[in-house]
C-alpha cells in the first residue's frame, strides 16, 4: 500500500478520512468456532506471514536480496501446486527495472594543476550537471571566456545568512546561467569559509540539467588544491552523472482449467526495506528493518492460500492467474509493468482481485473495506451470494486507489480490492507478524474463495468506469488540480496518470499522459515539488500550467 505525502501520522483522525461510498451490509456477526480446515488455514497463513515478515528478509525492498528471498518463497509454493510458470523465460519470474536515482559515472574525473582529485571525496559533479569536458586556466578572481571557472560561494552565503527564503539551489542556478552567458565552459563551485560543505550529491535529484557542466569541490578538495584566490589553476575535467536502475521481479503462476477466461488474484509482496526509498513514516535515526507484516505479507500469504484452495477445487469455470507484485511501494511499478507486458492475453482476464493489508481486522468492529465495487454491476449480486459472513463490508466504489488493482482498472478490467484499514504501524518498523489477526485473514480468504466458486457464469463481467479516488493529499492543501500523479515516473516533471471529472485540470484540458513541468512560477520537477507548488495557491486563484504532451509544450490556464 502506498499512501504518499499524506499527513495522517500527525493527525490520527484524518487517517480514516478517505472518502468512501458508505454502503454497509450487515453480515450477521456470529462468533463461529473454527472448523478443522479453517484452523489449518490459519496455521498456514501465520507461518507464511511470519517468514515473509522476518528480519531475514530485511523488509523485502524491491530489487534487494530480501525481495529475492520472498520471490523464491512464493515461486516454491507455486511449484508445489504445479502451477504453470507465467514469467519471462519458462519460470515464475517476470523481470522489470525501477529507477534508482543517479550516480556519478566512472568516467568522471577532475585534475587541478596535474593532480588527480578523488571523486566523491574531493569533489562531485552536481547531480543535475550537464555532461561535458573542459580544460583550461582558471583563477577564482579572474573569469575568462571559453575557460572553466572557479566560483567561490562564500560571499553569497554570507550575504544570505539571515535570509529565511534563501535557497542554495536557486543561487547555483543563477550563477550558472550568468556564467554561461559570459562564456564559461564549466563551473567548479567551492566555499572558502571554514563552514561545513553546503552541497552534497543528491542521488534523488530530478531537476532539469544545468546549462553548463558543474561540480562542487568539497572542503577536503578545497583545502588540498585551492590556496589563494588570485592564483591560477590548470583545470582538466570531465563530468558525467548516470541514472541507476534496480532489477525487480513479479512472481506469476497460472492455474489452467482450460477455461475461456481467467481471474487474476494478486498481492504485492515487496515492502520498504530499511526505508531507503524515503517512504517510511520514520525519518532520521538509525535505519531499521520495516518487516511489513500487514503491508503486505498478509495479502501475499492470502494469495498463496487462495491458490491452494482453488487448485483442489471443483470450480473450474475459470482459469486463475496468481501474481505476487514487486515495487508496489515505489509506485505500483510491478502491476503497471504486468498490464503493459501481460503473460496471458489481457482480453481473457475476467476480473482482478487485489489484497493489500488484510491482516488487521479489528475484532470488535469486524469491518473491512472492499474497493472497486463500482467497477462492475455484477459485484453486488456476487458479494450478496456469499453465505459465510464473518465481517461487515464498507464499500468504496472507486476502481483506483493506492494499490495494484488500479493498474488493472486502467485497462478496463473489473477489480475488487480487499483492505482491513490503516493503523498506527503503517509504514513503520513496528508492522510486525505478532500484530496480525490471522483468523480475520482466513475469513477474508474464505470469503473470496466462496465468491469465486459461486460464480458459475461462463461470461465476462461487464466493466464500468468509476470516479477517481480522491487523493489523500487533498487534506493538506486548500486547492488541488484533480490529477493522479504517476509515482513511478522517473523523468523531470509530474506525469499524469488520470484526471478527475469536474476538477480544474480536466476543465483546463489536461489529459492522462501529460507531464506537468510548471505551475505558475514554480517548477514542478518531481511530485514533491508539485505538492510544494500547490500549497502556494488558494481557491479561486488563476495560474498557468506548463505541460509537455508528446514533444510539444502547452500552456493551460487553470482556475483553482
Ligand atoms: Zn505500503
Amino acid at each position: 500500500m502506498q499512501y504518499k505525502y499524506t499527513n495522517f501520522v500527525k493527525n490520527s483522525k484524518s487517517m480514516y478520512r478517505i472518502i468512501f461510498l458508505f454502503l454497509l451490509i450487515s453480515q450477521g456477526l456470529v462468533a463461529q468456532k473454527l472448523s478443522k480446515s479453517d484452523k489449518a488455514l490459519v496455521g498456514y497463513l501465520k507461518a507464511e506471514v511470519t517468514y515473509l515478515a522476518s528480519d531475514e528478509l530485511k523488509g523485502r525492498r524491491a530489487g534487494d536480496s530480501g525481495e529475492t528471498l520472498a520471490s523464491v518463497f512464493i515461486a516454491d509454493k507455486f511449484k508445489e501446486l504445479a502451477l504453470l510458470p507465467k514469467g519471462d523465460n519458462g519460470d515464475y519470474f517476470q523481470y522489470f527495472t525501477v529507477n534508482d536515482g543517479k550516480a556519478i559515472a566512472p568516467s568522471t574525473r577532475l585534475s587541478i594543476n596535474g593532480l588527480k582529485l578523488d571523486s566523491e571525496i574531493d569533489f562531485f559533479p552536481l547531480a543535475n550537471s550537464l555532461q561535458g569536458s573542459s580544460k583550461g586556466e582558471s583563477s577564482p578572481d579572474l573569469h575568462e571566456n571559453g575557460q572553466p571557472w572557479l566560483v567561490d560561494l562564500a560571499e553569497s552565503l554570507d550575504e544570505n545568512k539571515s535570509n529565511p527564503h534563501f535557497d542554495i539551489n536557486n543561487l547555483i542556478n543563477d550563477k550558472l546561467k550568468s556564467a554561461k552567458d559570459k562564456g564559461a565552459s564549466m563551473v567548479l563551485f567551492y566555499n572558502s569559509t571554514k563552514e561545513a560543505d553546503v552541497l552534497k550529491f543528491d542521488s534523488k535529484d530530478r531537476s532539469e540539467a544545468t546549462p553548463i557542466p558543474a561540480a562542487f569541490l568539497t572542503s577536503k578538495g578545497r583545502d588540498k588544491y585551492i590556496k589563494e584566490n588570485n592564483d591560477t589553476y590548470f583545470i582538466d575535467a570531465s563530468l558525467s552523472v548516470e541514472p541507476q536502475t534496480r532489477k525487480c521481479k513479479n512472481v506469476v503462476g497460472f492455474l489452467d482449467n482450460g477455461a475461456q477466461y481467467t481471474v487474476v488474484i494478486g498481492a504485492h509482496y515487496d515492502h520498504l526495506g530499511l526505508g531507503e526509498d524515503g517512504n517510511s513514516m520514520i525519518r532520521g535515526g538509525q535505519p531499521e528493518i520495516h518487516n511489513g507484516a500487514d503491508d503486505n505479507a498478509s495479502g501475499t500469504a492470502s494469495m498463496i492460500e487462495l491458490a491452494f484452495q482453488l487448485k483442489g477445487n471443483k470450480a473450474k469455470q475459470y482459469n486463475y492467474l496468481f501474481i505476487g507484485f514487486s515495487a508496489e511501494e515505489l509506485g505500483l511499478n510491478g502491476s503497471k509493468y504486468f498490464v503493459e507486458n501481460p503473460t496471458i492475453p489481457l482480453n481473457t482476464v475476467n476480473y482482478m482481485i487485489n489484497m493489500d493489508m488484510v491482516g488487521r481486522m479489528n475484532d470488535s468492529t469486524k469491518t473491512i473495506t472492499v474497493g472497486g465495487y463500482g467497477t462492475s454491476p455484477s459485484w453486488q449480486s456476487m458479494i450478496a451470494a456469499v453465505k459465510k459472513k464473518s465481517f461487515t463490508i464498507k464499500f468504496d466504489s472507486s476502481g483506483t486507489g493506492p494499490s495494484d488493482h488500479t493498474s488493472f482498472y486502467r485497462k478496463d478490467i473489473p477489480v475488487l480490492f480487499f483492505f482491513t484499514g490503516l493503523h498506527t504501524d503503517y509504514h513503520k518498523p513496528s508492522d510486525d507478524a505478532d500484530k496480525i489477526n490471522y483468523v480475520g485473514m482466513s475469513q477474508i480468504v474464505r470469503f473470496i474463495q466462496e465468491m469465486i466458486q459461486n460464480d458459475k457464469t461462463p461470461n465476462k463481467l461487464v466493466f464500468t468506469k468509476t470516479r477517481e479516488q480522491q487523493t489523500s493529499t487533498s487534506t493538506r492543501f486548500s486547492v488541488s488540480m484533480g490529477i493522479m500523479p504517476d509515482y513511478s515516473y522517473g523523468g523531470t516533471g509530474v506525469r499524469v496518470d488520470g484526471v478527475s471529472d469536474n476538477r480544474p485540470a480536466k476543465k483546463a484540458g489536461i489529459l492522462g499522459g501529460d507531464v506537468v513541468k510548471q505551475l505558475g512560477d514554480h517548477k514542478t520537477s518531481s511530485v514533491e515539488a508539485y505538492m510544494q507548488a500547490l500549497s502556494k495557491f488558494k481557491k479561486g486563484d488563476k495560474t498557468t500550467v506548463v505541460v509537455v504532451r508528446g514533444d510539444k509544450e502547452i500552456n493551460f490556464e487553470i482556475v483553482f
